[in-house]
């Protein structure tokens, strides 16, 4: 066996095969789901350093007839692969959209923003912009309250339309995050040229935040970076009281994670709004 060597491996892989196959099984049951409206939005706080909370993360759930209820990381990708995290995406926007709006006609809930997040393949399509701002004008809403979190991948290449479109959304009004910061590889010269509002610290490297002294330093300095740009921090998973004070002390901006609160279906969070800390 061993005189077959590695590259055999590469010729044939069954565990390659069997996920080829897994995918096309997901995609057409996914194809499926956005017929059946199997989706659902979960909405995950998040608060300031009073504590108060300043907005929600809209994240994606399926509700799927036999499996229950599916975590993103096991569709997603193949929503991207197959091209459906088009239609899919915009239905999560659409439907943040619609809850900002009925959440503009109470005045405890007008003030909230929802952060939607946005796949490079949708960024990437033509009409991004245009959709965006259609979903905007249905639904009335200001447009600022709508944050964009975009990933570092996007920076990979195609700068120079990333910047122009990350233009046209800024000059809609709506809000820009970069989400999962540190993970990729983004340079310190392109973060300074992109239109940004805020930058958001992955939880990766806020899990150990207070035990690994690598997590530390980059916290620390990614919130450096961000202030000396001028940019707004989040840190996400964030799930004890001393990782917050610590990330507090470092001045990151605001907070999202269990500690808090999970993410969280609309009726959920509609009571969790009415009383954050029930006692
Ligand atoms: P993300 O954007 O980094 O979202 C944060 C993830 O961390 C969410 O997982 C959230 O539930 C989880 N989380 C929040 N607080 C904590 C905590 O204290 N501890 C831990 N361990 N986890 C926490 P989720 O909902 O499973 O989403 C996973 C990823 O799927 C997201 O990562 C995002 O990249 C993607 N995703 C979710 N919804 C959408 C969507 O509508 N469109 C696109 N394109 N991607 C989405
Ligand atoms: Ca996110
Ligand atoms: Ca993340
Ligand atoms: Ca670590």
């Amino acid at each position: 066996a061993k005189g077959l060597g590695r590259n055999t491996l590469c010729y044939f892989d069954p565990d390659m095969q069997a996920s080829v196959s897994a995918n096309a099984a997901v995609g057409a049951a996914l194809r499926v789901g956005l017929r059946e409206k199997q989706f659902v939005v979960h909405y995950q706080p998040q608060v300031d350093r009073q504590g108060a909370i300043t907005g929600v993360e809209a994240l994606v759930r399926w509700q799927h007839p036999e499996k229950g209820l599916v975590k993103p990381a096991d569709f997603i990708p193949v929503a991207e692969d197959t091209g459906l995290i088009l239609p899919l995406g915009m239905w999560v926007l659409e439907t943040a959209c619609e809850q900002l709006a009925a959440w503009a006609s109470r005045e405890q809930t007008a003030h909230l923003s929802i952060a939607v997040n946005v796949s490079v393949y949708q960024f990437r399509h033509p009409n991004f912009v245009d959709m965006v701002m259609a979903a905007i004008q249905r639904t009335g809403i200001r447009p600022h309250r709508l944050k964009l979190e975009l990933t570092e991948s996007l920076l990979a290449d195609r700068m120079e339309i990333t910047i122009q479109k990350m233009g046209m959304l800024k000059e809609l009004g709506v809000t820009l995050s970069l989400d999962d910061f540190g993970v990729g590889y983004s340079s310190l010269s392109c973060l300074k040229r992109l239109p940004l509002d805020q930058l958001k610290i992955d939880k990766g490297f806020v899990a150990d935040v207070l035990t690994d002294p690598n997590d530390a330093a980059i916290s620390r300095a990614i919130i450096a970076l961000a202030q000396s740009l001028s940019l707004q921090v989040v840190a996400e998973g964030v799930e004890t009281q001393e990782a917050r004070d610590f990330l507090a002390y470092l001045g990151c901006d605001q907070f999202q994670g269990h500690l808090f609160a999970p993410a969280l279906p609309i009726e959920t969070l509609d009571a969790f709004l009415r009383n954050p800390s029930p006692d």
